[in-house]
C-alpha cells in the first residue's frame, strides 16, 4: 500500500487550491482582500480589538463615543473598511461624535454587521433561514452558543438551561458546550465536588439530548450530539474525567458524545490513547462509539499570557511546526479502521495541507465511516462547499448569538482574529493564496518541515510539579 508521502499532499494541497479558488464567489473575493489588508497591517488588528474591547465594556454611549474617537485619531482610519464606511466614519471625526445617541447605536450595528457571517444570529427566523440554507447544502452544523459572560453562578445557570433549550429546537443536531460556561466555580482545590457536580450537569444535558431525537429529511431519527470543548489547559483533565465518567453511567451506554483532543499540546498523545482505550473497552461490552474531534488549539496567547504571569511552563509545544507534526502524528494512530470504529474522528483545520494529509491518510487505510471535516463558520466559506464536491462529510462550528448579548461574543471574535493574522498561521496566508506564491511556498515548506517531524513528537507534558515534593519541603523547613 501506497504510504502518504510528503509530495503527495503537496500534489493533492495544489489540485485542492485550484479548486478553493475557482469556488470562491465575487462577495468572498472581496471579502479576502479585507482580510488581506488587515493581515498586511498589524496595527489594523490593534485597532480592531480595541475597538472591539471597549465597545464591549463601555455601556454609556457618550464615554464610548469619546474612546472611539481617541482610537482613530491614533491608528487612522484603516483601508480595509469599504468606501462608504470610510465616509461615514469621517463624517463621525467631523462633527458626528457630538450625537453619540446617534452615533454609537449605528457603530454598534456596523459592527453586528461585519460581523454577521461569523457569529449568526440566534433570532428566529434567521437563525431558521441559515441552519435550513446549511442543509440544503448537506453541510452539518454544530451550534455554539455565545451568551453573557459567566462571571458567576446565576450567569452559569443562564448558559446552562440555554443548552437545554437548544436541545429542545427541532433544526438543531449538534450543539458544543464548554464546561466553563456552565459552571462558574471551578477550582482546583475542589477538584472533587467540581467533577461531581458538573457530571450531574452533563448527564442532564445528554439526557436532553436522548430524549429530543433529531428528525432528518428521510424521517430518520437520532438523538442530538453534544461534544464537550476544549479550552485551557488548567481545565483540561477535569473535562476528560467528566466526560468519560459520565458516559460511563449505564444509561449512557448506547449514547454517543463527543470531546476534544488539541494537538498543540504534548499531552495529546496520553489523552489520545485515553480516549481510544476507552472507547475500545465500551464498544467490546456493547456500548456505542465516541468521538474526538482533534483541533490544534487556540488559546496560544491565553496559555502563554498565564504562564508568564504565574512564572509556570507553558503548556503549549514551542512552535507550530511542532504543533503541526503531532497533529499528523495523532491522525497516523487515530486514522486506522480498528480505531474509528469506536472512536470516530472529527478532522478541524481550514489548513490544506493538513486536510490533504488526513484525507490521503484515509483514502489510505480506507477509513470513511465515522469520519468528519470540520470547521468555522465564517472563516473560509468556500471551503466547506469544495469539500462536498469532494464528498466528504463536513460539519460547520457555528457559533450564534442574541441581538442583546452580542458585545459579549467579543473574545471569541478576537480568538478568530489572532487566528487570521498570527504570523505562522495556514489562515494569515490564505487570502488570495497563489500556487508558487511565496506565500504559499512558506506554508507548503512548514507542512514539509513538520511532516519530517511528526514520528519524533515530544508527547511529556510541560507542567511537571509535584505538589508532594514542595509539601516535604514545607516540612523539613
Ligand atoms: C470545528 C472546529 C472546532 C474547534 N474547537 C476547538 C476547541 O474545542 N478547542 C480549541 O482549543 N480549539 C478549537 N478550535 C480552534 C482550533 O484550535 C483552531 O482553529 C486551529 O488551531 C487552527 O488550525 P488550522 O489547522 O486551521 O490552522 P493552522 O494555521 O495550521 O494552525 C494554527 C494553529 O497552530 C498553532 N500555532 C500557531 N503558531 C504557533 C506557535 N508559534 N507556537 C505553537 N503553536 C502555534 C496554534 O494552535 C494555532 O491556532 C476549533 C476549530 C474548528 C475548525
Amino acid at each position: 500500500m501506497a504510504m502518504v508521502t510528503s509530495s503527495s499532499v503537496v500534489e493533492w494541497a495544489k489540485g485542492f487550491l485550484s479548486k478553493a479558488e475557482s469556488e470562491l464567489t465575487p462577495n468572498e473575493v472581496k471579502e479576502q482582500k479585507k482580510f488581506a489588508s488587515l493581515v498586511q497591517t498589524p496595527e489594523y488588528k490593534t485597532f480592531l480589538t480595541t475597538m472591539l474591547d471597549e465597545s464591549s465594556q463601555i455601556r454609556d454611549n457618550s464615554k464610548l463615543s469619546a474612546r472611539v474617537r481617541e482610537i482613530i485619531k491614533k491608528y487612522g482610519i484603516p483601508d480595509f473598511f469599504s468606501r462608504s464606511d470610510r465616509f461615514l466614519i469621517k463624517l463621525y471625526m467631523a462633527g458626528g461624535y457630538l450625537f453619540p445617541s446617534i452615533a454609537m447605536p449605528i457603530f454598534k450595528y456596523k459592527l453586528r454587521k461585519e460581523t454577521d457571517k461569523i457569529i449568526i444570529s440566534e433570532e428566529r427566523p434567521r437563525l431558521t433561514q441559515h441552519l435550513a440554507g446549511r442543509w440544503q447544502s448537506n453541510i452539518g452544523q454544530n451550534v455554539n452558543l455565545l451568551g453573557e459572560v459567566v462571571l458567576g453562578d446565576g450567569e452559569a445557570r443562564h448558559r446552562y438551561e440555554h443548552y437545554l433549550e437548544a436541545l429542545e429546537m427541532p433544526d438543531i443536531n449538534y450543539i458544543s458546550i464548554k464546561l466553563s460556561g456552565i459552571y462558574a466555580q471551578i477550582k482546583s482545590l475542589a477538584y472533587e465536588q467540581n467533577k461531581r457536580e458538573l457530571i450531574e450537569m452533563v448527564a442532564t444535558i445528554y439526557r436532553k439530548a436522548m430524549q429530543n431525537p433529531y428528525t432528518d429529511k428521510n424521517g430518520k431519527q437520532t438523538c442530538k450530539f453534544v461534544n464537550l470543548d476544549m479550552e485551557e489547559y488548567k481545565d483540561m483533565e477535569l473535562t476528560y474525567d467528566v466526560f468519560i465518567e459520565t458516559l460511563s453511567h449505564p444509561e449512557f451506554k448506547d449514547y454517543t458524545a463527543g470531546i476534544v483532543v488539541q494537538a498543540y499540546l504534548p499531552d495529546a498523545e496520553s489523552n489520545f490513547s485515553r480516549l481510544l482505550e476507552f472507547a475500545k473497552k465500551r464498544v467490546a461490552e456493547g456500548g456505542a462509539p465516541i468521538k474526538m474531534r482533534l483541533v490544534k488549539g487556540c488559546n496560544l496567547q491565553m496559555e502563554s499570557i498565564v504562564s508568564s504571569m504565574k512564572g509556570w511552563e507553558c503548556p503549549v509545544l514551542r512552535s507550530k511546526i511542532e504543533v503541526d507534526a503531532n497533529y499528523m502524528h495523532i491522525l497516523d494512530l487515530a486514522l486506522i479502521p480498528e480505531n474509528t470504529k469506536v472512536l470516530n474522528i472529527g478532522i478541524a483545520s481550514h489548513n490544506f495541507f493538513t486536510i490533504a494529509y488526513a484525507h490521503l491518510l484515509c483514502e489510505q487505510n480506507n477509513v470513511t465511516e465515522g469520519i468528519t471535516f470540520e470547521m468555522l463558520e465564517g472563516m473560509a466559506n468556500h471551503l466547506p462547499r469544495v469539500m462536498r464536491k469532494l464528498e466528504k462529510n463536513i460539519i460547520l462550528y457555528t457559533p450564534v448569538v442574541k441581538a442583546q448579548n452580542f458585545l459579549n461574543a467579543v473574545s471569541y471574535l478576537v480568538r478568530r482574529l489572532d487566528e487570521n493574522t498570527g504570523k505562522e498561521n495556514f489562515l494569515t496566508h490564505s487570502f488570495n493564496l497563489k500556487l508558487d506564491s511565496a506565500e504559499w511556498n512558506f506554508l507548503r515548506k512548514q507542512f514539509e518541515d513538520a511532516y519530517k517531524l511528526k514520528d519524533k513528537t515530544t508527547t511529556e507534558p510541560f507542567r511537571i510539579q509535584d505538589r508532594s515534593v514542595i509539601a516535604q519541603i514545607a516540612d523539613v523547613a
